[in-house]
């Protein structure tokens, strides 16, 4: 038992995953086709909308999904900076400015006061990030994007599964940027997934997606044996392979299952750190009516606990038990605070949280045992760092 590492993540995968891996290999076809199809079919039916683009990251996700919005120079990108480095790399990538806005502490969200607050007469889009699997203030955010006619891009990476006032992430024809990394509640090696209404922004993803070349011209020409093809925008070469498909096709259709499990280990490690001074759970977000349970995040106050975070993770890491940083503030990181002047003092929630912030091991195939060894391991880290 306690002789053998428990990680804080471990990728699901079972025989109907390996089955669809091998058939796709034995068909010929291993890239972009039949499969990527399908899943894209299952997933924009599972979220509820009329369109899901696959490519091959939620990082590439987010880059076509800014500039497919018109995101550029000269153009503010309100997000959070409690957030993985990729959500505020694409923004810069693109060519446009992340202004942060600061998150509520306890459930480590942007919201619509802060937002209001970081407004100016560039802001041409709001980027919220669906934090460990809860969601936005999506209605507080739309009313002030709505007035003023800007973009709502949403970083679901952790919100596969996540439903705001009974509506799941990526429903209501919005633009909803998933991640398939192996961490993630569902995987394929590496993947991603943006979601739209609209058949105008799904063409430009799938335009962006692949070199910006518009296959679709030989039939519109109804020349369809013609090998011709346009070059119509400097594209990427960002799409998702039949191989990765065939480990999402069948993920998805344990995605329910998963959160079932994840929400009881959830429920579990509540009970038991009720007892565990210095030890707290982040509060739930008014308006998520089904928490994905992404990850299980605590705050460490090294007062009451007796350590601070970093050494705990240290202790804990000894005692044979993984835990995760998610995330250490960005507006802090080198290059932000080179290129925009940022520092300490500018967000002060945030700041709070990148110093406290660790994540427990959670992860469908854990069982409730696990829950307990993570706990007492927890309870014994405490003490040693008080004697
Ligand atoms: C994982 C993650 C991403 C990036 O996802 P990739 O698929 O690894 O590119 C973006 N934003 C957040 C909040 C994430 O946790």
């Amino acid at each position: 038992m306690s002789d053998s590492r428990l990680p804080l993540s471990r990728p699901s995968l079972g025989e109907e995953e390996i089955g669809e891996v091998l058939d796709v290999i034995r068909s010929g076809w291993i890239t972009s086709g039949p499969r990527v199809k399908r899943f894209e079919e299952e997933f924009s039916r599972y979220v509820g909308t009329r369109h899901a683009v696959a490519v091959n990251s939620c990082t590439a996700a987010l880059h076509v999904a800014l500039l497919a919005h018109g995101m550029g120079p000269g153009h503010e990108v309100i997000t959070s900076s409690m957030t993985w480095s990729a959500t505020v790399n694409m923004i810069e990538v693109a060519g446009a400015n992340p202004v942060f806005a600061d998150v509520d502490r306890e459930t480590l969200q942007i919201t619509p006061e802060t937002v209001a607050t970081a407004v100016t007469e560039r802001t041409r889009a709001i980027l919220p990030v669906h934090f460990a699997g809860q969601a936005c203030d999506l209605e507080g955010l739309a009313a002030i994007a709505a007035p003023r006619g800007l973009k709502i891009i949403q970083d679901a990476a952790h919100a596969v599964g996540t439903e705001f006032l009974g509506r799941r992430i990526g429903s209501d024809g919005v633009t909803a940027c998933f991640s398939f990394h192996p961490i993630k509640n569902i995987t394929t090696g590496e993947g991603g997934m943006i979601t739209t209404g609209s058949d105008e922004l799904a063409e430009k993803f799938r335009l962006l997606r692949f070199h910006g070349v518009n296959r679709d011209a030989w039939s519109r020409y109804g020349n369809v044996d013609s090998p011709r093809y346009e070059t119509v925008t400097p594209g990427w070469k960002y799409g998702l392979t039949d191989l990765q498909a065939a480990l999402g096709i069948h993920q998805l259709a344990k995605l329910d299952g998963f959160i079932e499990r994840r929400t009881r280990l959830a429920e579990l490690y509540h009970a038991q750190l009720a007892s565990i001074d210095g030890v707290k759970p982040l509060g739930r977000a008014t308006g998520t009516s089904r928490h994905a349970w992404h990850l299980f995040v605590v705050t460490i106050e090294p007062d009451r606990f007796g350590c601070d975070r970093d050494r705990f993770m240290q202790l804990m890491a000894q005692r044979g038990v993984g835990t995760g940083l998610h995330f250490t503030a960005v507006h802090l990181h080198s290059y932000y605070r080179s290129r925009y002047g940022s520092g300490p003092g500018d967000l002060p929630n945030t700041e709070w949280a990148s110093d406290r912030v660790v994540s427990l091991p959670l992860f469908p195939g854990m069982n409730d045992a696990d829950v307990f060894r993570v706990c007492e391991a927890i309870g014994a880290v405490k003490k040693e760092s008080a004697g």
